[in-house]
């Protein structure tokens, strides 16, 4: 009995210590891509600097490998994510409900919290395959990308100004992002793409195992796209970052964005923007995609979706707006 009346006690002595923490705390998830790309990392870093701010605001956060940017975009149009990573060009059609699946309606709910980094479209290809560029990769085997990433979105939209369909290849696969250098290097396949910050594991992990190279993608019709969309730019892959890639690589992209929705509230957003903008330093320090950033590149009303408030508060205080 006295034991018993022991462990009420305990538990009750406990319930009050943990009780009110408990219920204060407030729990976001980030959604991110595949764990050998940069949106998995970054992520991570991202909760790991927000987490150690806890006592200042409260919340928790930890992230989810996915599918990618359309996945992303979905989930938070839905409340299965609160914040996530995703690519420009797929955010400014999900929001205004355009893009290749036609007249869907827009995800208005979606908030864009800052810029975080440059995805240039990255195609690479096995040395012995025969391609040297985009135009190349007809009649080959390639990797157009899982449904519901980033780079499957922008490969359609660049097929689709080709004039291509999924028949001008010999083999089309569409395998996730942290299996398709393995399918590269086993040759399975001629070529792979991805939309992606650099330095990335997964393009590391094709040019290391294999002999691959990164092509350009450019010429009149890249040229058009860029011109017509905002959201796409001229871009290159450095010389020297990966092995056997020696020279400055053309091709265009997109960048990556932190969003969320209004259903986030102001205050938690706030929170989190404070905590990776406070603590900058800390913040470039994250991954090597992160450590050129400087606050202005990164905050820009003309987002492919409404600034959340939450973060505009914080940048107006900080008169960075
Ligand atoms: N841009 C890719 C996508 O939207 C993901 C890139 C990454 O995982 O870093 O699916």
């Amino acid at each position: 009995m006295a034991s018993k009346i022991k462990s009420l006690l305990t538990l009750l002595i406990g319930l009050t210590f943990i009780g009110p923490i408990a219920v204060a705390e407030t729990f976001v998830t980030i959604g991110t891509g595949g764990v050998t790309g940069v949106y998995y990392p970054a992520g991570s870093g991202i909760c790991k600097l927000i987490n150690s701010d806890l006592p200042s605001h409260d919340i928790r956060c930890a992230i989810e490998s996915t599918g990618g940017s359309v996945y992303n975009l979905e989930q938070l149009a839905i409340g299965g994510l609160d914040l996530a990573i995703a690519q420009s060009d797929v955010l400014f059609h999900t929001y205004h409900g355009t893009g290749d699946s036609g007249d869907t309606p827009g995800h208005t709910t979606l908030r864009a919290l800052f810029a975080i980094y440059p995805e240039p479209f990255t195609v690479v290809a096995r040395a012995d395959s025969g391609i040297n560029s985009f135009e190349d990769l007809k009649g080959k085997r390639v990797n157009i990308g899982n449904p519901g990433s980033g780079q499957r979105d922008t490969m359609e939209v660049i097929m689709q100004a080709y004039g291509w369909t999924v028949s001008d290849f010999s083999l089309v696969s569409e395998l996730r992002s942290a299996e398709q250098s393995k399918a590269l290097c086993d040759d399975k396949i001629d070529a792979m793409v991805f939309t992606v910050g650099h330095p990335s594991r997964s393009i590391k992990e094709a040019t290391m195992t294999c002999q691959t190279k990164i092509v350009s993608v450019t010429g009149p019709i890249i040229d058009e796209l860029i011109e017509k969309n905002d959201y796409y730019r001229k871009a290159t892959i450095p010389g020297g970052m990966y092995d056997n890639n020696p020279t400055d690589i053309t091709t265009f992209g997109v960048g990556a964005i932190f969003v969320s929705t209004t259903n986030l509230p102001n205050q938690t957003v706030y929170g989190i923007v404070k905590s990776l903008f406070d603590n900058f330093a800390a913040f470039n320090a994250l991954h090597p995609a992160f450590s050129n950033l400087t606050k202005a590149q990164m905050i820009d009303e003309n987002l492919p979706a409404p600034l959340h408030e939450g973060a505009r508060k914080y940048f107006m205080e900080k008169g960075l707006l």
